[in-house]
């Protein structure tokens, strides 16, 4: 089979290599579409060597979506020539926060394209056949794979941010998990949604997602002087900060009002990121972190297979495996106006 390989920081190389074989619990899927996330431009680029000490050649990639080629001998709820979607982790099952229903933090999860556990930009791929899921066949290929993002954004609202927790939200960062967070917020009812980018494009593409208003930022106080208008200089209810940059981190804690919740989604290149700890304890500010997603993934496909969410208006390119070094380069660099790019192995 081919496999798109990252073989050194910025450069993917097209190999040969053996098709997997699965292990009794396991399934063998042919890869069909994959979308690149945020966070594997980062393995590409080589800046989370700090968290993973990526070995090269390595394989990325953890939103994807195909048939179901081959079953092992223990699986009976999955069929071969299954259209699905894949989970991309394999919680260990035996934890403390496996065994309570907390699977999204098990320390010992293997995640696809992360930490030593190779991704699925391959035209085969294997999974434990609890991380497939069923699509429906309306549901295209490319859209399913944007289940992993939305699943993410419906994990942070309903299980961090909960219900009622506030009428005005303020989202740092447009790009998917951006996109996802507004249009989640409004899901489930938030009133006011201001969002934020240095992108046009993905500005246009907050509004047609549910924000009700869109702040272009040019330099960090623009966001924070915006909030304070429209809402009377308190600051918004929620932050929630999807922009994955160290200045977005640090801008989180002014928008937020008194008593006001910041949700910290985005993954910062390099550890650590400085907080205005002054500034968020004078008003008494909570704080939280999102960890991937739990239990969200089947809301998901629903949520697109009824054109509630509209997965087609963030995929903006789309390109076959060999140009896989094309589609990482175009995310790296936030060129052409991207915001999703699918590879078709
Ligand atoms: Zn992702
Ligand atoms: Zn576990």
């Amino acid at each position: 089979m081919r496999s798109a390989v990252l073989v050194e920081p910025n450069r993917i190389e097209i190999q040969e290599r053996p098709r997997p074989i699965p292990q009794p619990e396991e399934v063998l899927v042919r890869v069909r579409a994959v979308g690149i996330c945020g966070s594997d431009t980062h393995y590409f680029a080589g800046w989370r060597d700090h968290e993973s000490s990526t070995v090269y050649p390595f394989v990325l990639g953890h939103e994807f979506s195909g048939e179901v080629a081959e079953v092992g001998a223990a699986v009976n709820d999955v069929k071969e020539g299954m259209r699905v979607l894949c989970a991309p982790d394999r919680p260990c099952g035996d934890c403390e926060w496996c065994v309570k229903g907390q699977e999204n933090v098990c320390p010992q999860v293997a995640f696809a394209g992360s930490a030593g556990v190779e991704g699925c930009l391959s035209e085969y791929y294997i999974v434990h056949h609890s991380q497939v899921h069923p699509i429906p066949d309306n549901v295209e290929f490319k859209a399913a794979t944007v289940c992993e993002p939305l699943a993410i954004g419906l994990h942070n609202i309903d299980n961090l941010v909960g219900p009622d927790k506030g009428e005005s939200f303020a989202v740092i960062g447009s790009g998917p998990i951006g996109l996802v967070s507004s249009f989640c917020a409004r899901l489930r009812g938030a009133g006011d949604v201001f969002a934020a980018d240095r992108i046009e494009a993905r500005l246009d593409a907050a509004l047609q997602y549910g924000a009700t208003d869109i702040c272009r930022v040019e330099k960090e106080s623009d966001f924070v002087d915006f909030i304070a208008a429209r809402t009377d200089g308190k600051g918004a209810d929620v932050v929630l900060e999807a922009g994955g940059e160290k200045s977005s981190i640090t801008q989180a804690a002014k928008l937020a009002r008194i008593h006001g919740l910041v949700v910290i989604e985005g993954i910062p290149s390099g550890g650590d990121a400085p907080f205005d700890v002054d500034s968020a304890r004078r008003r008494e500010l909570s704080l939280v972190f999102g960890r991937r997603s739990l239990k969200k993934t089947d809301e998901a496909i629903d949520l697109i297979a009824s054109g509630e969410f509209d997965a087609g208006r963030m995929i903006t390119h789309e390109l076959p495996l060999e140009e896989t070094q094309a589609a990482f380069e175009l995310c790296r660099d936030y060129s052409d106006g991207v915001i999703k790019a699918i590879v078709y192995p």
